[in-house]
Order: C-alpha cells, then sequence, then structure tokens
C-alpha cells in the first residue's frame, strides 16, 4: 500500500435518518498535516460526518478512508489511527484526571508501563501537570476540555477529529483550547467541526463549508474571504445628480444593488457579482456622464457577512433588489 497525501479520503457520503437526508453525496480529500475546519450552521451534517468518519455510524451510502483504512470494513485500524473529541466528551466525574487518562488509555489497547508514559505525556502535552490528582467534576469548563482532548492524544493517532472543540468555553476558554489545537496540530491532520467563522480563520489551513448536507466550498480562509470580496461591494462618491447617478449605476451590467451609504448625499454603495471589470467601467461611465468621481473603495465583509453570502448564493435565497 503506498502511503497517500491524503488522510482522509471520503467519496459520494450520504447518511440518511428515516426519510431524512443529514449528508447527500459528499466528497473530499484532506491532506496529511493539515488542520481543515468543517464550518456550517447547525444541522449542516458536520457531526453526522465525523461520526461516519470516526466509525461510530454507518454511512447509507458511499465510502470512507482514513490513513488508507476502509472505515466500513477495517473499523478498528481506522480508531487506532485517530483520536476524537465528540461534542459532548464522556467524562467520568468521579475519577480524577490520572485516573480517567489510564481508563480512557486501557479502553484503546494502551498497557503498563507505556500506559504510564502516554498519560504522562498527554497531560503534559494538554498542560494538566497541576491537575492531574483533581476529580474531573471540581474541574472547570476549559480544562474538562483539555482533558478530552488529552484523552484524544492518547497513543499518539495521527489524526484528530474535534467537535466543536470550543462550544460552551468562556472567552479566555476559547483562546487557551485554540492554542492548545494549535500546537497539538504540528505534523499531526485536524480536522475539526465548528460553527464559529472566527475559528476557522485562526485555526484552519482550509475550509469546507457544509450547508443542507452538501458542500458549498473549500477553500483557504484568506481565498474565501477574497473570492466573494472581489468587487462584492463598492463605497462610491459621485458628484452629480442623485437620482441620474443611481439609475445609471443600477443600470449597468453586473450591479444587483444600489443604496445611498447613508453618510453625506453622494454616496452610494453599489452591490455587483464580482466582475472585477466592473469598477474601471463604473468610473468610465460617471466620467463620461460629466460627473465628479470622488471615490471608489472596496467595502470589506467580516467572515460572518462571507459565509452569510457563500450559503445564500448557491442555494438562491438571496433576495437582491434594486430598488
Ligand atoms: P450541530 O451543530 O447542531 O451539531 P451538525 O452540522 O453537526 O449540527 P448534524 O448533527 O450532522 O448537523 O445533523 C444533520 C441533520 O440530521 C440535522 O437536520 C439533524 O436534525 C439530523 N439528525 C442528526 N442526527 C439525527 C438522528 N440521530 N436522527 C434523526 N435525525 C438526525
Amino acid at each position: 500500500r503506498g502511503m497517500s497525501r491524503m488522510m482522509i479520503h471520503v467519496e459520494e457520503l450520504t447518511k440518511y435518518y428515516g426519510l431524512k437526508p443529514a449528508i447527500q453525496d459528499i466528497s473530499l480529500d484532506i491532506e496529511r498535516g493539515k488542520i481543515v475546519g468543517l464550518l456550517g450552521p447547525n444541522g449542516a451534517g458536520k457531526t453526522t460526518i465525523l461520526r461516519i468518519l470516526t466509525c461510530y455510524m454507518q454511512p447509507t451510502a458511499g465510502r470512507v478512508t482514513v490513513d488508507g483504512m476502509d472505515c466500513r470494513t477495517q473499523a478498528l485500524e481506522v480508531r487506532k489511527r485517530l483520536g476524537f473529541l465528540p461534542e459532548n466528551v464522556p467524562l467520568y466525574a468521579d475519577l480524577s484526571v490520572q485516573a480517567f487518562l489510564g481508563f480512557a488509555g486501557t479502553i484503546k489497547g494502551v498497557k503498563g508501563a507505556s500506559l504510564q508514559r502516554e498519560t504522562d505525556r498527554v497531560v503534559k502535552a494538554c498542560g494538566l501537570q497541576e491537575h492531574r490528582k483533581r476529580l474531573i467534576k471540581h474541574l472547570s469548563k476549559g480544562l474538562k476540555q483539555r482533558v478530552g482532548l488529552a484523552q484524544a492524544l492518547l497513543n499518539d493517532p495521527p489524526l484528530l477529529i474535534l467537535d466543536e472543540p470550543t462550544t460552551g468555553l468562556d472567552p479566555a476558554q476559547i483562546i487557551e483550547v485554540r492554542n492548545l489545537i494549535r500546537e497539538l496540530g504540528g505534523e499531526r491532520t485536524v480536522l475539526l467541526s465548528t460553527h464559529i467563522l472566527p475559528e476557522v480563520s485562526q485555526l484552519c489551513e482550509r475550509v469546507i463549508i457544509l450547508h443542507k448536507g452538501r458542500v458549498r466550498k473549500e477553500d483557504t480562509p484568506a481565498n474565501l474571504a477574497q473570492d466573494i470580496q472581489q468587487g462584492l461591494r463598492t463605497r462610491l462618491s459621485v458628484d452629480g445628480p442623485e437620482k441620474d447617478v443611481r439609475r445609471a449605476l443600477a443600470a449597468m451590467e453586473g450591479v444587483s444593488n444600489v443604496q445611498p451609504a447613508g453618510g453625506r448625499p453622494g454616496e452610494w454603495v453599489v452591490q455587483s457579482e464580482g466582475d472585477p471589470a466592473l469598477r474601471p467601467r463604473m468610473a468610465r461611465m460617471i466620467v463620461e456622464s460629466g460627473w465628479g468621481l470622488r471615490e471608489m473603495r472596496t467595502i470589506e465583509l467580516s467572515l460572518e457577512e462571507v459565509f452569510v453570502h457563500l450559503v445564500t448564493e448557491e442555494s438562491g435565497e438571496e433576495g437582491e433588489r434594486v430598488s
């Protein structure tokens, strides 16, 4: 078996719960050593994909391999290669951190001297040295999440799968856990699900955007943002009769909406389809109409807006109006 560049290979994956498809025709490849984000609103199908990848559930159709091993026929081999942090980590409240990790290690088949070595290693990796004797029920949520990560790291798997790793944490804990995930990345492949945009832009090298059980887009966070910023919204300041300026801008090919910018009169926000030639055409039109072009600049979208745009754009829900 040649070592594939891909840690995860997903082919036309579909899962129905009863008659309802949770995911449909998902195909993905995730390269070794990358931190990849699975991003989507609630119900997009993130957890379903992660459950199939971790062999907790069989798909209705399609094929998944992890490190070249088939999730259907080689589930044990797959499980050896991955550490999983589920959305709600089953932590045993009455155990100490140390005892819980020993227990989790035993379940994973780590024995004897290597069990001690492994628990020591993950305790250190997750900064739990001072807490190893404490009972899990006495830990803060952020520390519990670190215990969950430590558990996933036992046996040093080349793949970490994290379901919403920062949900329910306070802002300081979120930063801590994100830093930890970044450190744990390194050589490992990390696939994490989230519905939080800043999380993917801060952590991930690639983002897979899911919506209604399908992959909508896949790219680097920077490209995703840039992609749809290309001429998406432009702020213009034009010296000319307002009605005529607005009508002329709205009539241009590629322009989908023109709104007053809400500042001084003569300032407009032009929404467009992303044609890079549109701006020079707008400038020419304004000048050729005998008006003055005082200013023209891009309005940067936040990642939140980028997401809304990507998701609505392709499901035909965008209510564009030219008024
Ligand atoms: P969340 O962020 O809320 O966990 P998600 O993106 O992880 O969302 P999934 O949990 O994979 O989404 O759910 C995808 C769809 O499948 C949703 O519409 C959900 O209601 C449905 N679903 C999930 N699990 C089941 C189940 N066990 N039985 C029936 N429907 C389910």
